[in-house]
């Protein structure tokens, strides 16, 4: 068994727990919290031993009626991984207490590149992270990419992808965040910084990218033109993303016209969260003109990044191929629709 540890229990965090105490191969040696609010709550009713990430409030979880196995840096030495879910900048401090520990460990999207050896997506290059200590498991809207521009890559050659993603403002429970009536280009500077991180997937990869955000929280929608090497139909494309596990192909008549019923969609299949692991791509969107593909597709920006996590842990520990890995990962989550 694969001993996990969680260094982060909020958004991101509560779903790789959640998913890595799914796995047969793995277990969840404990979450480390800063807090002890509802989710600490949570994680003891659902059998996580808790780690206070800041010892001095070890009190506070005391107060709170949850008992506390030990400090952060306790959990760290035990676990034979770490993913660290904290939020943007705070994994990168948190690296030398991995170090200190010779702890491999697992960073999110929102840390620089640099912060790890592989920026890392499961279907594009699991193989890179192959005993790599330090990985980076990329933003929720690089995945998304990343999971579409792979197999077209290998189909057909891809010559530049264009894409403008509409970034919802924040997630359900992040009320300070915004616009709440406003349509904003965001960031205003073009290409916008997705790009780039794309290409820590595909370094040769042609890729311009742009941002907005707008009053939604409930997922992010890429609207995408990539230019391929090959003529080729819709259809064609179409069948070729029907066989990607972690694609969704909305069919027609299905009666999901937006991210509103996708996540009624999921609500309704007894999805944990109402979670969509999978890019949600439109078929009706599904067009070509010559070599130019377009498609819409929606990213469910809370949880795309879940199985790639778990994935990230088979691929640094050398405990399956990349194959083996996403079939496992994807079978006890319950990832394909
Ligand atoms: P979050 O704020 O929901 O959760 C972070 C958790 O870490 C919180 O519970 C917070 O209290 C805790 N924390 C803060 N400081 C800590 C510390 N020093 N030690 C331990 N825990 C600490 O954030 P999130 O949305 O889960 O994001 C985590 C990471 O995942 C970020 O890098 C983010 O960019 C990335 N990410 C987020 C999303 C998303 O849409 N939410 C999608 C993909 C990737």
């Amino acid at each position: 068994m694969i001993r996990v540890g969680v260094n982060g229990y909020g958004t991101i965090g509560k779903r790789v727990a959640d998913a890595v105490d799914a796995q047969p191969d793995m277990e969840v040696v404990g979450v480390a919290k800063t807090q002890p609010n509802f989710e600490a709550h949570t994680a003891v009713q659902r059998g996580y031993q808790m780690y206070a990430a800041i010892p001095e409030r070890m009190p506070l979880f005391a107060e709170a009626g949850i008992d506390v196995a030990g400090a952060v840096d306790e959990l760290v030495a035990d676990a034979d991984v770490v993913v660290d879910c904290t939020p943007s900048g705070i994994g990168a401090k948190n690296k030398e207490l991995y170090e200190s520990h010779d702890t491999p460990a697992i960073f999110q999207g929102g840390e620089d590149a640099d912060v790890a050896d592989v920026s890392f997506n499961a279907r594009s290059n699991y193989d890179a992270a192959l005993g790599a200590d330090y990985v980076r498991a990329v933003s929720c809207n690089t995945t998304g990419l990343s999971r579409i521009i792979a197999p077209l890559r290998e189909e057909y050659g891809v010559e530049k992808v264009r894409a403008t993603l509409v970034r919802r403002g924040g997630d359900p429970g992040q009320n300070s965040r915004g616009p709440i009536n406003d349509i904003l280009p965001n960031p205003i500077k073009v290409p916008s910084h997705h790009g780039p991180d794309v290409k820590t997937i595909f370094p040769d990869l042609a890729i311009d990218t742009l941002g907005m955000k707008v009053p939604a929280t409930l997922m992010h929608v890429h609207s995408l033109n990539v230019t391929l090497e090959d003529d080729v139909t819709g259809a064609h494309v179409r069948q070729l993303l029907e066989k990607e596990s972690r694609v969704y192909v909305i069919p027609e008549g299905m009666g999901i016209d937006g991210a509103g019923k996708l996540k009624d969609f999921a609500l309704d299949a007894g999805r944990p969260r109402g979670d969509l692991w999978e890019n949600c791509v439109w078929g009706e969107s599904i067009a070509t003109e010559g070599r130019d593909l377009y498609l819409f597709q929606a990213i469910h920006q809370e949880s795309d990044v879940i199985p790639e996590n778990v994935d990230a842990i088979r691929a640094m520990t050398e405990s399956a191929s990349q194959a083996d890995s996403m079939a496992t990962t994807d079978e006890y989550l319950g990832v394909g629709i």
